[in-house]
């Protein structure tokens, strides 16, 4: 440094003076001499004070600006100017002990000028690096081509290395790494001084270092898992998406392979019959897991660690169970050709937790859409097979009742009607379990066109009308005189109105009122029939289109009724590309309504 220098030649005049002192001098000159020296010394001395204060100025300076930034390659660039700022050197390094491997890695490389030095540039001791670590003390030396530590390195021969100077990073007791200048050309650039203040400097420079580290290993660890939440909140989505279990399958064996980067995935579950493990989901052949062997023993023995190592040309296999309600359905397994890392390790298990409730749930589903299945068939079958005696027991009784076969009394024409009164019910309960089944096998046939509603309207209030009038209610329609066109099945369309009319007319009291109106509204035609019956209690309003609900009310259990009749009604409305719905105050009256599309392609 500029001071230093001066400081120097100041001493070199002083012993030179010290030298001229001892000489006989006449007493005059001696006292001159003694004079001078006394000044030049108090001269040094200020020199000296003025050059501590700079330091700690300017050491004062740059230890402010540390710990602004918690952004490491800022931080580590800011440490290494300011070191060659501190120290006047040529060039400043900073190396950085890898805590996994305990190599030491170079992390900055600065010049005087606040350029990063480019590779070939990076010429620096190792042996003054090593020594300082071995140490634990910072060392310097002014020129390194003749220091009897260093002169024999072949580093300091090679690149020419003079003033050397380097110090430990140290926090907490441990040292982190180190921070060496050098300066190439000239010798003696650095002092003790020098030293001192690189080693106080480096103090707080590694306590930066270190919290900079942190942050960015915090940082990077909730980047991290902030990504592996939502690509697990994806999953989680594709999964649920659909119930069909070999797409649940598919999706976990394809995030598996993707989210581990495996060369291979497939998804093994226990057989429930034989507690066999099957191959349900990723190829066979080639890599395939072998699962009579190891893999077997592996998933039951240690469901928590199934790793494989890879060995003979085989590649590592890890599998993570599919557990659920404390029970393992199966496992997740992927194959690496070297090894699975335990954050893959981590991120399978976490998959197969999801997995394991989306495999489950597809297979209950799976259970329920067979039971189902099952239960439309046995309908299907049991109807078929009733109707056909039904038929013949209504045919005979008529034929009885009206005495083709022979006169029959008073009380036997009685019994007959309760008879057929009775096989007209279960005709009409046959009807529509029939109609049920069908449309939940997707069995149902519909012959839609396009039709008038009202001439459909019309023609089933005719076959009803005698009915209402049994009851005096009286009928009232609305309908419009320009047709009103729909694209539906006619006879649905009949089934449809006369179960809604037939309902008004069961559930309203003699003397009421039927309204029947028909329109157009939004693009479709809108059917309604009004009552002015017993209506529907809010809380029986939730349980109305269910099979089997009949309401409590007395007067709906006088009437006869088996409670499907909305059901198939909805069910029927909707195959036809319509909707359906209500609205009812009890004691008032009840509106049921429907639309009906007026477009083909809307069924
Ligand atoms: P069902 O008429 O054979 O009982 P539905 O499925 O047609 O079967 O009707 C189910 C129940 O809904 C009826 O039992 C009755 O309680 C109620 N309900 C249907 N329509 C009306 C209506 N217009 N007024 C009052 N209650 C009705």
């Amino acid at each position: 440094m500029k001071k230093d220098h001066q400081v120097e030649t100041l001493n070199e005049l002083d012993s030179a003076l010290d030298q001229l002192e001892k000489q006989p001098l006449p007493t005059e000159a001696h006292a001159v001499i003694t004079n001078l020296r006394k000044q030049l010394q108090r001269l040094i001395k200020s020199l000296e004070q003025d050059e501590e204060a700079e330091r700690l100025a300017a050491l004062y300076q740059v230890s402010q600006s540390l710990g602004v930034s918690l952004n490491l390659d800022e931080v580590l660039t800011q440490v290494m100017d300011a070191v060659i700022q501190l120290t006047g050197a040529e060039r400043g390094f900073l190396t950085l002990i890898d805590p996994d491997t305990n190599n030491l890695n170079l992390v900055a490389a600065r010049n005087i000028q606040q350029e990063n030095l480019q590779r070939d540039d990076m010429k620096i001791s190792r042996t003054v690096t090593q020594s300082v670590i071995d140490s634990g003390e910072g060392l310097v030396t002014t020129d390194a081509q003749i220091d009897p530590r260093f002169s024999e390195q072949e580093s300091v021969i090679i690149y020419a290395l003079r003033s050397i100077m380097c110090a430990p990073l140290r926090t907490r007791g441990k040292i982190i790494g180190v921070v060496y200048v050098d300066n190439r050309a000239r010798t003696g650039i650095f002092t003790k001084d020098d030293l001192n203040l690189l080693n106080t400097f480096a103090t707080q420079a590694a306590v930066a270092i270190e919290n900079a580290q942190l942050y960015t290993r915090t940082d990077q660890a909730l980047a991290s898992r902030v990504s592996e939440l939502e690509t697990l909140n994806q999953i989680d989505r594709e999964l649920n998406a659909q119930l069909d279990l070999n797409h649940v399958l598919e999706i976990t064996r394809q995030w598996a392979v993707k989210g581990t980067e495996a060369a291979q995935g497939w998804v093994v579950i226990y057989n429930d019959e034989d507690s066999a493990l099957n191959l349900i989901a990723g190829p066979g052949g080639g890599d395939a897991p072998k699962l009579e062997k190891g893999l077997i023993s592996n998933i039951q023995e240690h469901p928590a660690s199934g790793l494989i190592p890879a060995k003979e040309g085989k590649p590592a296999y890890f599998s993570a169970p599919l557990s659920h309600a404390g029970k393992t359905i199966g496992a997740i397994i992927v194959a690496h050709p070297q090894t699975i890392s335990v954050s893959d390790q981590q991120f399978l298990a976490r998959l197969a937790g999801r997995a394991a409730t989306a495999v489950e749930n597809a297979r209950l589903y799976e259970a329920v859409e067979f039971a189902n299945e099952a239960k439309s068939q046995f309908v299907s079958i049991v109807t078929h097979e009733l109707r056909i005696p039904l038929t013949s027991i209504k045919g005979y009784t008529e034929l009885i009742r009206r005495g083709n076969v022979g006169e029959i009394t008073d009380q036997q024409a009685e019994f007959l009607d309760v008879i057929g009164k009775n096989v007209g019910r279960m005709a009409d309960l046959i009807s529509d379990l029939s109609d049920i089944s069908r449309i939940e096998r997707g069995k149902i046939k519909l012959v839609s066109g396009f039709i008038t509603v009202q001439d459909y309207i019309l023609e089933t209030l005719s076959s009803l009308r005698h009915k209402l009038e049994e009851k005096s209610q009286s009928l009232v329609t609305d309908l419009p005189e320009d047709p009103l066109q729909a694209y539906a099945d006619p006879n649905r369309v009949v089934q449809v109105v006369t179960n809604l009319v037939s309902n008004a007319w069961k559930y309203t009291p003699a003397g009421g009122e039927i309204t029947v109106r028909a329109f157009t509204k939004n693009s479709h035609i809108c059917v309604e029939v009004i009552d002015t019956g017993i209506g529907i209690s809010e809380e029986e309003q939730t349980k109305l289109f269910t099979q089997f609900f009949r309401s409590e009310a007395p007067l709906v259990r006088e009437q006869s009724g088996w409670g499907l009749g909305l059901n198939v009604t909805q069910r029927l409305i909707e195959i036809m590309g319509g909707e359906i719905g209500f609205s009812s105050q009890l004691d008032k009256g009840s509106t049921f309504w429907f639309t009906l599309p007026t477009t083909a392609n809307q069924e």
